[in-house]
């Protein structure tokens, strides 16, 4: 974690924080326990989503963005850092998400040192909503 970042920081906009509206970004359990180590408790921030544990959204944008800026910057959830990169489970390939203001500026193949990490966190989330799922499964 780079301590030395501002509050926020988008490499590639100064002032965009499109990618925080009309989102419920899809985290995992160690994000959780890194965020509610900074001072959160997860009944606040945090909800279920079929299964998988999403931020939640309040007013059309993520809980934390406060003042057109993530409150949680230096613990923000590792899909966040990744992003534009995303995997798209339709096609299972990562991708850039043409939804960012300037995703034009990225080309996919340049983030190969960073694709082995995304695919370990979404086995490690999907891991843990079938975990979830079938832990309710069983409670029925
Ligand atoms: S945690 Fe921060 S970077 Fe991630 S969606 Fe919320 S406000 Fe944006
Ligand atoms: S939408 Fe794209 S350009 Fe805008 S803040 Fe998010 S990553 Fe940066």
């Amino acid at each position: 974690m780079n301590d030395s970042l501002p509050e926020f920081y988008c490499p590639y906009s100064d002032e965009c924080y499109e990618c925080c509206l009309d989102t419920e970004m899809t985290i995992s359990i160690s994000d959780v326990k890194r965020i509610e180590e900074s001072g959160y408790n997860r009944s606040e921030f945090l909800k279920e989503k079929e299964g998988f544990l999403v931020l939640q959204n309040i007013k059309g944008h993520c809980y934390f963005l406060k003042d057109k800026r993530c409150s949680i910057y230096k613990v923000r959830p590792q899909g966040c850092r990744f992003y534009p990169l995303i995997y798209d489970f339709d096609v299972e390939e990562i991708l850039i998400d043409e939804l960012c203001a300037n995703h034009t500026k990225f080309d996919v193949d340049d983030y190969d040192s960073i694709s082995e990490d995304v695919i370990i966190y979404v086995n490690e989330i999907m891991a843990e909503k079938e975990m979830r799922l079938k832990k309710k499964e069983r409670k029925k």
